[in-house]
């Protein structure tokens, strides 16, 4: 893993990269490094002891030139302001790319939440709602789930949120990745590991990729787990996975879905029937048709990307391959297909989510579906038209489309 202060760093060479072959004003240019806003805040949490804890968290809004800042809130022992500032950052560019009206923000708490009770999960949720309840509200800045969040802690927030906010008419549109129930979409959950069949089928031909063809995946989190069960239905064949606690690998295939009910009674995966344990760097470098990283940033290096087998990677995860890596996956001819594309339909579904909870309306599952679909589909068309016609990477290329549609609303802004 990367040293998470380097992580914004990251995104700036990345940026960096893709604004060589183009023509935006300097001032712009400042514009888009820099978040217009960066919200740091402290405090309490009543822990089921008695006892209090100080707990630190950020929100940041890059750019919302687009339209409102959209990114999730992420809850880690591990993160910090660099990380949240290049995850928010990434969300820009992500919403620019799949054309939703949306901008970049995104949120961490530095918080180990699975050491937490459940009240003292909802207790921190709503503390940081309360916390950062001026800076979000659906026209404003609206937050999703991220690493170790879902639909509970959406609601959470949400309920903090609007206590506080009684006269929103459409308080259920200030966060999205709700449960259904609770005015959440069809598809949203489903929605980034779908996305990314949706963007591999897409790019089947162009990348070559076989009729079936085996997967390596770190990660069995939302992402992770709903990419897993789409990935099969186009021919892929998970046959290794790994998650925070290990690694396992069957050359035959895993069965996913005995797979993760093993992982949700278990809590590992480590020791699933047919499995052999793997280490780490035999799940990332190991010979698959596919590497797929869906859990944390960084773990694609120079020295991983000299080695690594597999010919195409998928990065669901938001910034798994580091900058340092890029030219050298290039050179050895291993195709990237960019987060920023690879994991959009996460922010489409949740810009229909908003849509209808602006609306008061409730989309079929065959719908969304179908709308994420054709727009995963159209957003790889350009990025690889895009690749083709300034003979670069898939990377550079969406990347070059994201910044250009930001720099021209912030110029129309300025
Ligand atoms: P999650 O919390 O549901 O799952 C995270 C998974 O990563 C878990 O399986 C966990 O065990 C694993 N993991 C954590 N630390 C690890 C480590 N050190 N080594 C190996 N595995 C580790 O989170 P998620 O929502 O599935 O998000 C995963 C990634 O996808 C993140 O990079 C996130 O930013 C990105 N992403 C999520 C969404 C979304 O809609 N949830 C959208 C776009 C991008």
């Amino acid at each position: 893993m990367t040293n998470k202060q380097d992580v914004f760093e990251e995104a700036l060479v990345q940026l960096e990269q893709a604004l060589s072959g183009m023509r935006i004003e300097a001032s712009v240019v400042k514009q888009l490094k820099t978040p217009q806003r960066v919200v740091e805040v402290n405090f309490a949490l009543k822990k089921d002891s008695g006892e209090t804890e100080l707990i630190q968290g950020f929100r940041v809004q890059h750019n919302n030139a687009r339209g409102p800042y959209k990114g999730g809130l992420r809850f880690h022992p591990k993160v910090t302001l660099a990380e949240v500032k290049a995850l928010a950052m990434w969300m820009t560019w992500k919403s620019a790319l799949v054309d939703v009206p949306f901008g970049g923000g995104k949120g961490g708490l530095v918080v180990d939440s699975k050491s937490l009770s459940r009240s003292e999960r909802m207790r921190v949720t709503q503390g940081f709602a309360r916390a950062i309840h001026e800076f979000v509200g659906p026209r404003l800045d609206v937050p999703a789930p991220d690493v170790n969040t879902s639909g509970e802690e959406m609601i959470w927030f949400r309920t903090a949120w609007a206590k506080l906010h009684p006269d929103e008419k459409h308080p259920d549109a200030l966060i999205t990745g709700k449960p259904l129930r609770e005015g959440g979409s069809e598809g949203r959950l489903e929605a980034t590991g779908e996305g990314g069949v949706a963007t591999l089928h897409a790019l089947r031909e162009a990348i070559r990729l076989p009729k079936k063809f085996t997967v390596s995946l770190q990660g069995l989190g939302n992402v992770g787990s709903h990419f897993a069960r789409a990935v099969e239905k186009i021919g892929g064949k998970i046959v290794a996975a790994g998650d925070s606690r290990g690694a396992i690998a069957n050359p035959v295939g895993l069965d996913i879905d005995k797979l993760l009910e093993y992982k949700r009674t278990q809590q590992t995966i480590l020791g699933f029937e047919g499995s052999k344990k793997i280490s780490v760097d035999e799940l990332l470098e190991g010979k698959f048709d596919i590497l797929v990283p869906a859990a944390l940033e960084g773990v694609i290096d120079a020295s991983r990307a000299r080695i690594l087998k597999a010919p195409i990677i998928l990065e669901l995860a938001n910034g798994p391959t580091l900058p340092e890596a890029d030219p050298i996956l290039s050179k050895r001819g291993v195709v990237v297909i960019p987060d920023i594309l690879a994991n959009a339909g996460g922010v489409v579904v949740s810009y229909f989510e908003w849509y209808q909870n602006m609306h008061a309306l409730k989309w079929a599952y065959d719908a969304v579906r179908t709308r994420l679909g054709s727009t995963m589909r159209s957003a790889t068309t350009t990025v690889l038209e895009r690749a083709r016609s300034d003979q670069t990477t898939l990377r550079i290329a969406a990347l070059r489309v994201a910044v250009e549609r930001v720099a021209r609303s912030t110029e129309r802004r300025n």
